[in-house]
């Protein structure tokens, strides 16, 4: 059978409880791995972690209830998960959401709490988890970007800014690490549904228009090529696949998992 090399290997998942943290869990689970996740919602975390359970067994999992911009919480985060499951061989930096603003919509506080998060939910757990990552001889670290890095849109200017930046971190950090042999590498997100377009939905769609009329409608516009939102499966699918050692020979690089709705070559 087919392996990716992730069996028993230690795989961290920021923001595992929702959405493409949750599918890149459950799938590095059935690859073998021991998965700890960490979300600030406990009751969430904890539905999360049950459904992760029934299917990879429960000593397999770790959830931490914290927020990836407390350095103390991450901190804990990272010492726990040496004590439980073991040093971490793999880290998603993947918590997180987009804001929607124009520049005209964006005041200073905003601008600073969209670089905050878009920065600092990559910086702190990459800090914490290093020295347990450094130890391992797959060492992995992948960053959950969206094509907005590449692609900005008007409506959403802090987040594209900020995940410009982050994408350009990426890089840096793929170059400093290599010679520890940590590879880092990053998945550029079109629309793929999750918790963040279930709410948006929740709060825009017309009174009895269902998900499928409402993201169709919404591929429509966006002009998608492959006609539809993607699924978080398939987000989690190019994640585990950078994050495992089926990818060894790949760093500084990324995925675009937008069904060809990138404009560039
Ligand atoms: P979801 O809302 O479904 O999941 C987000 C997850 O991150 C939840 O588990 C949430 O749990 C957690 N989270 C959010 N903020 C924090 C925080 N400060 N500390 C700890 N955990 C946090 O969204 P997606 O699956 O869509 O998003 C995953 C990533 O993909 C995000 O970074 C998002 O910006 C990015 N992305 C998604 C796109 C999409 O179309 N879906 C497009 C481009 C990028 P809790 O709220 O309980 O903390």
């Amino acid at each position: 059978m087919l392996s990716f090399g992730l069996e028993d290997r230690i795989a961290v998942v920021t923001g595992g409880s929702s959405g493409i943290g949750l599918a890149t869990a459950r799938l590095l689970l059935r690859g073998g791995a021991r998965v700890a996740i960490c979300g600030r919602d406990a009751a969430r975390l904890e539905a999360a972690g049950r459904s992760l359970g029934e299917e990879g067994g429960c000593e397999r999992i770790y959830m931490h209830c914290c927020d990836v911009l407390d350095a103390d919480g991450i901190a804990s985060f990272a010492s726990d998960v040496a004590t439980r499951l073991g040093p971490a061989d793999i880290l998603v930096n993947n918590a997180g959401e987009g804001r929607v603003s124009t520049f005209a919509g964006t005041d200073d506080e905003a601008w600073r709490a969209e670089l905050e998060l878009k920065f600092f939910s990559v910086i702190r757990p990459t800090r914490a988890f290093l020295p347990q990552i450094e130890r391992s001889d797959a060492g992995s670290i992948v960053c959950v970007n969206s094509l907005l890095a590449r692609q900005p849109e008007p409506h959403m200017v802090a987040t594209s800014a900020a995940r410009a930046g982050v994408l350009n971190l990426v890089r840096s950090l793929a170059t400093e690490l290599a010679p520890r042999r940590i590879r880092v590498n990053a998945v550029l997100i079109g629309l793929v549904e999750s918790g963040q377009w279930r709410r948006r939905y929740t709060a825009q769609a017309a009174p009895g228009e269902t998900w499928e009329a409402w993201t169709s409608t919404l591929a429509e516009q966006k002009g998608i090529p492959l006609c539809r939102l993607g699924k978080p499966e398939e987000a989690a699918q190019a994640i585990v696949f950078l994050a495992s050692p089926f990818a060894s020979y790949t760093t500084g690089s990324f995925i675009d998992v937008s069904g060809g709705h990138s404009h560039h070559v």
